[in-house]
């Protein structure tokens, strides 16, 4: 039975924007019906006109704002607010702090869970050109190869030189890179007709290190001209320590293919978190925002209470980030990660730093909890960081039969992290300081948090 909506398609209405998602959309009421839209915060008057209309919510596109919040800054236009790459650059940074911290509040309340504290959102000196990371996507513009980012919830592909948080070499290094690809004639990647060569552009660069790895995604194993390109991109950007080739031949939205070449260089570059060496390689997962991330691991360290004594069981670990960090402090430590590339790079870092009180084994994090349950390992602390998804019931289980002291949580996504905590209380465990969110992600809506559960006396 079709309901009748308070609004239809392609209306014009004025109403005023009550929230934001956590996408970073302003959030419109309509006779208790949501609107979404970019580029409108709480407290705005707006005009709207309706783009989409679904059962229990729509879009819909601001034509006019009537009245401007007082926590509007100009920002670096509305562009990058419609993309993924700067979705809350309009909201001044406080603003945006608190935002993370209200959004994680509010979705403990609709657990039911508001007895929880959330402490306010550890924020950042200068909240841009933080990305050590780039993935950009190449495409034809006029004759040109162009790098960008697609609009949100879109194919539309928009050209940018500025990338806003990323590093700022790393900009300069894409577009020198596709200079010497369109001196070359190399063709960008077309999704309608899945030809053409380059699809995306990679780079990472080591914060301290300084040190440039460059891939170059590509549907064709043939890239024409290579060894010219190679010379040309090592004789321009000096710092490219390790230029690397992607195939990806699939039609799909995966940026990276399974068959990686070095062109030149080596197949990793170096970097530092607190102190300790880092060999990160291309396919590697590896926080984006260096200087957040030592704070975020210097935080959950904190908390986990580490004398030198304890042993640890860190289940998501990576390539050994925070399995070193804590290593330094704690008796011994054990890492579980899914991808084997990384736990090479985990053994190999480990080596790099003289620890030798780690192991790492590659596998699923539930499968080798429940592996070192058995084998009667007494973790003192648990730390967890896993993917948004979250963890699962059994490896929430498995942890707790283990009982640990103590299970810190690093969280990237607080829906999944409300969920578990409530699995975890269920099971004998408490949150015992306030969750703390940690801004690695300024100008987007993604919120990060440090969560500390302690086994409850009974
Ligand atoms: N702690 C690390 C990595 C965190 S990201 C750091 O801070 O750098 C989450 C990691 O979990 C990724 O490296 C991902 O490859 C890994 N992962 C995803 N699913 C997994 C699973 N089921 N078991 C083990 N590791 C998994």
């Amino acid at each position: 039975m079709k309901r009748n909506l308070p609004v239809t398609k392609n209306q014009k209405l004025t109403a005023t924007i009550m929230d934001l998602t956590y996408q970073g959309m302003g959030v419109a009421k309509v006779d208790g019906y949501s609107l979404f839209c970019d580029d409108a915060l709480p407290g705005e008057e707006v005009v709207l006109h309706v783009l989409k209309t679904g059962k229990n919510f729509g879009y819909a596109k601001v034509v006019e704002r009537l009245t401007t919040s007082p926590e509007r800054v100009t920002g670096k236009g509305k562009a990058y607010s419609q993309t993924g790459i700067a979705p809350l650059q309009h909201l001044a940074y406080p603003a945006q702090l608190k935002f993370k911290q209200k959004l994680v509040s509010d979705l403990l309340q609709k657990a039911h869970l508001d007895a929880l504290d959330v402490a306010p959102t550890l924020g950042m000196q200068v909240p841009y050109a933080y990305r050590n990371k780039a993935q950009v996507p190449v495409r034809e513009i006029n004759g040109e190869l162009k790098a960008g980012f697609f609009k949100r919830g879109s194919h539309n592909f928009l050209p940018l030189d500025d990338f806003l948080i990323q590093d700022k070499r790393i900009d300069e290094v894409i577009q020198a890179v596709l200079q010497i690809l369109q001196k070359y004639h190399i063709t960008a990647y077309d999704e309608a007709t899945h030809s053409g060569t380059l699809r995306h552009i990679m780079v990472r660069r080591g914060h301290y290190s300084n040190e440039v790895m460059v891939v170059l995604v590509t549907r064709t194993k043939k890239l024409p001209h290579k060894d010219e390109i190679v010379a040309e991109i090592i004789a321009k950007c000096p710092d490219v320590v390790s230029l690397q080739q992607n195939i990806n031949s699939k039609q799909t939205n995966v940026i990276l293919g399974d068959e990686t070449h070095v062109l030149a260089g080596k197949e990793y570059i170096t970097d530092q978190l607190n102190g300790l060496k880092f060999e990160i390689s291309a396919k590697s997962f590896y926080q984006v925002n260096p200087t957040q991330t030592e704070k975020l691991y210097q935080e959950a360290i904190k908390r986990a209470g580490l004398t030198g004594k304890e042993t640890v069981i860190d289940a998501y670990c990576g390539i050994g980030t925070i399995s070193l960090s804590m290593a330094k402090h704690a008796k011994k430590v054990y890492g579980v990660e899914i991808v084997e590339a990384a736990i090479a790079d985990a053994k190999k870092n480990a080596a790099l730093n003289n620890l030798d009180n780690l192991e790492f084994e590659v596998g699923n994090a539930e499968e080798w909890m429940a592996t070192w349950q058995e084998q009667g390992i007494k973790p003192d602390v648990i730390m967890v960081d896993p993917p948004r998804k979250g963890l699962t019931q059994s490896l929430i289980e498995s942890a707790t039969k283990m009982q640990p002291t103590k299970i810190v949580y690093v969280s990237c996504n607080p829906a999944t992290l409300v969920r578990d905590l409530q699995s975890f209380m269920d099971l004998g465990y408490k949150v015992t300081q306030p969750i703390l969110p940690v801004d690695q992600f300024p100008q987007t809506a993604h919120v990060e948090t440090v969560t500390v559960l302690e086994r409850s006396e009974k």
